[in-house]
């Protein structure tokens, strides 16, 4: 099975490595023709709103709508890609809406953009896994058919509340953090044995 990497913007060079440490070469795709030979594919991290720009001046939005059955992986950006609905975005900005969540952009607040935690995943965990969040979107709402792989427990202004920071809806996985970043393979590796290669 080949899979690919949507590689408009953000962190996708990381994500190849990634894959590449777990023995798949994995593909660069940058037009609609790049879809043609990949059967998966990882959304990076980065900018949802330059992301979703270019997902409409390049095509690959609408040939990407044409190919309803591919597992997707979506990372932080990735994840607000995939997202039914997204608060705080720019007004043009789209999603495909394939995960039955809903989040705010950079819902961690704007002082502290960054920070780490350590996270028990399901079906992954132990040991924790290291999770990296950089101005990372909130997980406010999940459907009923969206399973919670992971939590984190947050400040929220003087609140501590748990949100989701791993979800999985049948093909699609995401994450609000950036597993790409830490040299843990370990989500990358369920995404290819238990969406990918089950399929
Ligand atoms: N805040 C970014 C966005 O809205 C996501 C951050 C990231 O991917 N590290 O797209």
């Amino acid at each position: 099975m080949n899979v690919g990497v949507l590689a408009l913007q953000g962190d996708f060079l990381e994500h190849i490595d990634m894959l590449d440490r777990l023995g798949v070469r994995a593909k660069l795709v940058k037009t609609p023709k790049d879809l043609d030979s990949i059967g998966a594919l990882v959304f990076p991290g980065g900018e949802s709103t330059t992301m979703s720009k270019l997902l409409e001046s390049s095509g690959l939005g609408e040939a990407l709508k044409a190919r309803l059955e591919l597992p997707i992986f979506g990372t932080c950006a990735g994840l607000i890609l995939l997202a039914r609905s997204i608060s705080d975005g720019r007004p043009d900005q789209v999603s495909f809406g394939y995960l039955d969540v809903e989040v705010r952009r950079n819902g961690f607040g704007r002082q502290i953009r960054s920070f780490e935690a350590d996270l028990d995943v399901l079906e992954i965990s132990p040991p924790p896994m290291k999770a990296v969040f950089i101005r990372a979107p909130v997980i406010e709402k999940v459907g009923s058919d969206v399973k919670v792989m992971a939590t984190v427990s947050y400040d929220f202004n003087g609140k501590e509340e748990s949100v989701p920071v791993v979800v999985r809806q049948g093909r699609y996985l995401a994450s609000a953090f950036h597993p790409e970043l830490t040299g843990d393979t370990r989500l990358h590796e369920y995404f290819l044995q238990h969406i990918v290669e089950s399929r």
